[in-house]
């Protein structure tokens, strides 16, 4: 049973990519959803979609690694839309790519604490509201969360892609008490603005003179990166009493990129 009826949703990152794919899908199956983002403006036309559909949403203008905001923008949700079932903790940057001599400590501290302590923020001032009903957490990891895809460059994401995948495994476990499931979903590459930046990022690392070829992200299956509304496919059915059996697993969406 896919419906979401009567559930509430929130979702960081929720202003672009797969997290707004995720809004507009989870809206379209009943629930009503809470928009969390840095960039507020970008949500209003979220929102706008959402209500079209016939549904309600929030926005809240958040940086996932502060806890305040983090705290203050789930409380809200809760008093405008009363009750919360489903946690997208979806929000993220690639950070600096770079030679691991070039990256600075601050630099690296802030890909860990926008990817990985977010994660752990959202999952935290999520569940004492979850704990009487139960419900889904879903994180978006990465498949370059335990490959390297010779991404020579990006090893502050990748470190906080892999930190996500045994949170969210740890978490599942914990929270099994109260009937929260919690599951990873590892996308290969997708269609969003994050992949623009990456790629951006990538030729201004061969200038560097890094000598690794890089992969063109190729995907077996259909040769090109996936779209945002297949990821969110996926965040739908983990959302969903369809997925009621599943919990502490990683599920790879990367058009089997990921088998290379
Ligand atoms: P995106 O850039 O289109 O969307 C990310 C959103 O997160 C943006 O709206 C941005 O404003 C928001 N955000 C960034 N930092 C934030 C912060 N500190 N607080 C609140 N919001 C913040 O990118 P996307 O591709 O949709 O990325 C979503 C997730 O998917 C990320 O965790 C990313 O690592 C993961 N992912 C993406 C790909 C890909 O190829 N696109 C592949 C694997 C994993």
């Amino acid at each position: 049973e896919q419906t979401l009826t009567g559930k509430v949703a929130i979702i960081t990152g929720a202003s672009s990519g797969i997290g707004k794919a995720a809004a507009i899908r989870l809206a379209e199956a009943g629930a009503n959803i809470g928009l969390v983002d840095l960039k507020e403006e970008n949500a209003e036309e979220v929102k706008e979609q959402i209500e079209q559909i016939g549904r309600k949403a929030i926005i809240t203008d958040t940086d996932v690694s502060d806890p305040k905001r983090v705290k203050d923008s789930i409380d809200q949700v809760i008093e405008s839309l009363g009750r919360l079932d489903i946690v997208f903790a979806n929000a993220g940057i690639n950070g600096k790519v770079a030679p691991i001599e070039d990256i600075t400590p601050e630099e690296w501290d802030q890909t860990l604490t926008t990817n990985l302590k977010s994660t752990f923020l959202t999952t935290k001032y999520a569940v004492p509201h979850m704990k009487k009903n139960g419900g889904s957490i879903i994180i978006t990891s990465s498949i370059n969360g335990n490959r390297t895809f010779k991404n020579i460059g990006m090893s502050a994401y990748s470190t906080s892609k892999a930190g996500q995948m045994a949170f969210g495994k740890m978490a599942a476990l914990e929270l099994s008490n109260y009937h929260i499931r919690v599951n990873i979903i590892c996308p290969g590459a997708i269609n969003t603005n994050i992949g623009q930046n990456t790629f951006k990022e990538k030729k201004e690392l061969k200038k560097v003179d890094i000598p690794v070829k890089y992969p063109k992200g190729d995907q077996p299956l259909e040769h090109k990166p996936g779209e945002p509304e297949q990821v969110a496919d996926l965040v739908h059915f983990l959302a969903s009493d369809a997925s009621s059996h599943i919990s502490g697993t990683e599920l790879y969406i990367d058009g089997a990129q990921s088998l290379l």
